[in-house]
C-alpha cells in the first residue's frame, strides 16, 4: 500500500449549501486512494470579505489519501467544478469551496498552493471545526498542537452549530404535518 498522508480540508457554501455538501463528502470518496475518515459538526456562519450575501456553511473533514498535494489539489478543483462552481467574484457567493488547511506536516509556499492554508489560525470557522475534530493536530509553521493557536483568530464569523435534525429538515423540506 502507498505512503497515506492525513490531511484536513475546509469546505463551504452558501448556494443550496446543504445539497451541495453532501454531494460533495460522497465525491470525496471517489477521489483515488482516498477516504474521508472524520467530519466535524456542520456550522453555520457569515460571509467573510463580501458581506452582503447569504450565510455560509462551513465545516471541515480530515481525509488520508496516497495522493500528493497537488494532485489532492486538482481532484478538488475538479469537484469544484463539477458542483457548478463558477468564479465571479473573490469572496463571493459559491456553491462550493474546497480548501486545503494541512496536508500531513508538509509546507507549501507556491503561488497556486499554499500549505499550511494561509486563513486558518486566523478564520474561527476553519481553525474551530479542525480543533473539534483533531485538537491535537500539530502546524507545522507554529510547531504547536492547533489547539493552542485560538488567540490569533482575527474574525469571528461562526453564527452557531447546525444540529443534526435542522440538516436533516433542509435536506428535505416538507412542512411539518398538522
Ligand atoms: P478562496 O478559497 O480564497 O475563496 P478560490 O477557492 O477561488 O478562493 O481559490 C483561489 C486559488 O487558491 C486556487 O486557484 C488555488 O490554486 C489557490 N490555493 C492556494 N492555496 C490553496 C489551498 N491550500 N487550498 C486550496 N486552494 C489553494
Ligand atoms: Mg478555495
Amino acid at each position: 500500500m502507498t505512503d497515506q498522508t492525513q490531511v484536513f480540508l475546509a469546505i463551504g457554501s452558501n448556494i443550496a449549501p446543504e445539497r451541495n455538501i453532501q454531494q460533495s463528502l460522497a465525491l470525496l470518496n471517489t477521489i483515488p486512494a482516498t477516504r474521508v475518515r472524520v467530519c466535524s459538526s456542520w456550522y453555520s456562519t457569515k460571509a467573510w470579505g463580501i458581506e452582503e450575501q447569504a450565510d455560509f456553511i462551513n465545516l471541515v473533514v480530515g481525509l488520508s489519501t496516497g495522493l500528493g498535494p497537488r494532485e489532492l489539489l486538482i481532484e478538488t478543483q475538479r469537484i469544484e467544478a463539477r458542483l457548478g462552481r463558477v468564479r465571479h467574484l473573490r469572496n463571493g457567493p459559491r456553491t462550493i469551496d474546497l480548501d486545503i488547511l494541512l496536508f500531513g506536516d508538509r509546507v507549501i509556499e507556491d503561488p497556486d498552493l499554499s500549505i499550511p492554508h494561509p486563513g486558518l489560525t486566523a478564520r474561527d470557522f476553519m481553525l474551530t471545526p479542525l480543533i473539534e475534530i483533531a485538537p491535537e493536530t500539530h502546524h507545522p509553521l507554529r510547531g504547536r498542537r492547533v489547539d493552542a493557536l485560538t488567540g490569533e483568530i482575527l474574525h469571528r464569523q461562526i453564527l452557531g452549530r447546525i444540529s443534526p435534525g435542522d440538516r436533516a429538515r433542509a435536506m428535505d423540506p416538507r412542512p411539518d404535518r398538522p
